[in-house]
């Protein structure tokens, strides 16, 4: 039975399919099948080609314990490669402890987030707090699968993020904190800078870029040892049924039903607005307040990793394309025409216009340094800003998303080191890949140690590992 991804963007169709229950059986599968390709999946909320492969397909989701110790200030947690983060953040809270770092959603598992390196605002990515990842793999000298324990150099750096490129990952045992309360509350700024001048005091927020009306909606928060608010069950009840659903449906009526430009722009300079309660403050655990039913409707998504010192470039960029690619009479500024005629993409920006109408918040968020081998934020020594792009467009009609994705990936990737999210649209070729990361060269001759033979990778990754950078 073929299988789709959350964005029915990817069909899976493996030639066999397995759910094991034990780490025995793991093995088990693994030596009847010697040879051949086999891949692990978590839930399939990945939307690039990571999750793909046609040989043998294995969904960890029964292989779900926690378990908590505490390890100093901190705790460790081991956690079964397909517990999804809500069961763990369940599991954590029993013992006063929370994970570091969180996205916006709580269904993916373990694996399948650090495997793209999965990450939320104001921290470093989720793969940057792993300690030791158990991983089942072939033995080169008896051909037989056994467990690997990695947990140090530059292996434990390449597990941290490994695309499922490194063999079945069993367990993972994450650095923990103890549980905490966030405050948060919204303002709009006109500006960048005043946005940005906030983090000092904000330092896990983020922020929205609002298609036309090009302000910024700031979710300004803090850590707190205050408690609870009175009032977080009702601000609670208010995402849930504001944001979470009203918002999101009266987007997919203007998108879906609707399919009017005009009210698209309208709607978002002067109604989107009105959904954002300004200046509530209010306290609530970490784990409730950092995620939301992202998931609620499907959507597809590229998100676009910039080192800080591009962000105020690559948004004036983003709305100059955006603005281009929303009408037919609109051109860039002189300084990114010039930009985009030295990478010689007039001819894509001139397909690109009047082709695609952005209709959703370009959301953005910090992400710390993280110490590994290729997740999105590693490498460098300041801090990153995921812009992410999402359309609620209908899977057949998204060949404007996917113009305007592409166009997005190959200019940015160039002008401002932009990397695409692993689990995201990843519209670039390998070698434009590979050539993002200076430690990816280290990530492939780890690969190719603990996977000699490549029988855990699909075409995509076997590219990736082969791309001359
Ligand atoms: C609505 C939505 C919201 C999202 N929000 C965020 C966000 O806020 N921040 C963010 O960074 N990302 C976000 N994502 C992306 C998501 O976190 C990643 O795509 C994540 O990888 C999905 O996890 P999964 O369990 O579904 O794994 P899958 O998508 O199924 O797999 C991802 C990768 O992990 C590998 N893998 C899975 N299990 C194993 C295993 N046991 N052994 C070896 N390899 C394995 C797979 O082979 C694949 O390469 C979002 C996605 C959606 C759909």
């Amino acid at each position: 039975m073929p299988r789709k991804n959350f964005g029915r963007n990817r069909v899976l169709q493996p030639s066999a399919a397995y759910t094991p229950t034990s780490e025995q059986e793991v093995l088990d599968i693994l030596d009847r099948h010697q040879g051949q390709s086999i891949r692990a999946v978590g839930r399939l909320h990945s939307w690039s080609e990571a999750i793909l492969g046609d040989g043998v397909q294995l969904d960890l989701r029964r292989l779900n314990d926690v378990s908590l110790e505490p390890d100093g200030d901190d705790f460790l947690a081991t956690i079964g490669a397909g517990c999804q983060v809500k069961r763990i953040l369940k599991e954590l809270n029993r013992g006063g402890a929370t994970l570091h770092s969180l996205g916006l959603i709580d269904v993916q598992t373990i694996a399948g987030a650090i495997s793209t390196g999965t990450h939320g605002s104001g921290r470093h990515s989720m793969s940057h707090y792993v300690e030791e990842v158990r991983v089942a793999r072939y033995d080169e000298s008896t051909g037989k699968a056994f467990i690997y324990e990695i947990n140090a150099g530059d292996e434990l750096l390449a597990v941290r993020c490994s695309l499922g490129a490194l063999g079945i990952i069993l367990s993972v045992k994450i650095r923990c904190r103890a549980q905490y309360n966030i405050q948060e509350h919204f303002t709009e700024s006109k500006t960048l800078e005043g946005v940005l001048n906030a983090e000092e005091s904000y330092p896990l927020q983020q922020f929205y870029f609002v298609p036309w009306r090009w302000s910024y909606f700031t979710q300004h928060r803090c850590e707190v040892t205050g408690k609870r608010s009175f009032l977080a069950k009702l601000y609670r009840l208010y995402w849930w049924g504001i944001m979470d659903y009203a918002m999101h449906l009266k987007i997919l009526f203007m998108m879906r039903v609707l399919r009017s430009r005009r009210m698209i722009r309208f709607s978002f300079r002067r109604i989107v607005p009105l959904f954002v309660i300004r200046k509530w403050k209010v306290t609530d655990r970490s784990s409730s307040m950092l995620v939301m039913k992202h998931e609620a409707f499907r959507h597809i998504e590229i998100e676009l990793f910039v080192p800080r010192e591009q962000l105020p470039d690559a948004l004036q960029f983003t709305k100059e394309v955006i603005e281009v690619a929303g009408s037919k009479d609109t051109s860039l500024s002189e300084v990114n025409q010039r930009r985009i005629d030295d990478l010689g993409m007039q001819e894509d920006l001139a397909g690109l216009q009047n082709q695609y109408c952005q209709h959703y918040p370009i959301c953005v968020r910090r992400v710390l340094p993280d110490d590994t081998l290729i997740s999105m934020a590693s490498g460098e020594d300041q801090d990153w800003y995921a812009v992410s792009f999402i359309s609620y467009a209908k899977p057949k009609r998204r060949a404007g998303f996917d113009l305007f994705s592409r166009f997005m990936a190959r200019s940015m990737s160039q002008l401002f080191q932009a990397r695409p999210h692993w689990g995201k649209i990843s519209p670039l070729e390998a070698s434009e890949l590979t050539a993002l990361y200076p430690k990816f060269d280290t990530f492939r001759t780890v690969s190719k140690t603990l996977d000699p033979q490549g029988v855990f990778q699909n075409k995509w990754t076997t590219a990736l590992l082969d791309a001359d950078d």
